[in-house]
């Protein structure tokens, strides 16, 4: 393994140290607030294409192909965090595989949970969000997204919901052994693809976004869990739905449907 694997980005360094994510909105730290409250979070005011957004299926453009990324996951040692807004899993950068995007490997480095979901469906929004962040040779970051709506328990968060109920009200981390990424399940043929930023501060752009159209599962205990180990000063930890501005959505779908 290079020595990137071992590199932290510098754009992590800061989202480790957010706790403000699950401010309401229009409390004085809340999202609205973000582009005010550093300079260096001016993006999250005045950037043009900032995430989530409200994906329309009748303007996304399709794209007939059957291999959107492919993913090279294998199990690695892993860390779960609480960093107050939200329960993350955390893999050395390389140590949990990778995608293979546009030509491109993309390390797997951290998941995390947000509920409700930040994205929404032609208007739809759903009960939780999984964010898989990947990290490009440049540190580009490509994000594939999972929505899930009630229904069964969804296994992967079965996996560590002993470590998360360990976790209820303590900003603090503990190694689980090794976690397989393979378990999280995309399942997905179907994939949105757009260009846009992280949702917490700094709102960094450039972000390729891929959302697996597929709907997926998560029980209301489930959903319950993770609002009871972070949210302790605010029901939710999702960014308000942000202003497309012209930009384009793709959706990925096989060639032969
Ligand atoms: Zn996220």
């Amino acid at each position: 393994m290079t020595g990137r694997a071992y590199r932290v980005p510098p754009i992590f360094i800061t989202l480790g140290l957010l706790v403000l994510a699950s401010d309401t909105a229009d409390s004085p730290k809340g999202p609205s607030h973000w582009g005010d409250l550093k300079p260096e979070w001016k993006t999250c005011k005045t950037g043009m294409s900032q995430s989530p957004i409200d994906i329309s299926s009748r303007s996304a453009i399709i794209l007939r192909d059957s291999n959107v990324f492919q993913t090279c996951y294998i199990p690695g040692d892993a860390i779960i965090r609480n960093r107050g807004h939200d329960i993350s899993v955390w893999w050395e950068l390389g140590k949990a595989g990778s995608i293979l995007f546009n030509g491109t490997s993309y390390s797997l480095q951290q998941c995390h949970w947000h509920s409700p979901s930040e994205h929404s469906i032609d208007g739809s929004r759903y009960d939780m969000e999984l964010h898989m962040v990947h990290f490009g040779p440049a540190n580009e970051i490509v994000v594939i997204s999972n929505l899930y709506h009630s229904g069964s328990p969804n296994g992967f968060l079965s996996h560590v919901s002993g470590q998360i109920q360990s976790l209820i009200d303590k900003k603090e981390e503990m190694p689980i052994g090794a976690v397989d990424p393979r378990h999280i399940k995309e399942d997905g043929k179907n994939y949105y693809q757009y260009t846009g930023s992280l949702t917490t501060p700094p709102c960094s752009q450039g972000i390729t976004w891929i959302i697996n159209q597929k709907v997926l599962t998560v029980s209301s205990d489930q959903v319950d869990l993770l609002r009871q180990a972070v949210f302790d000063y605010a029901k939710e930890n999702a960014r308000p739905l942000q202003p497309i501005n012209g930009r384009q959505v793709y959706l990925h779908t096989p060639t032969n449907q």
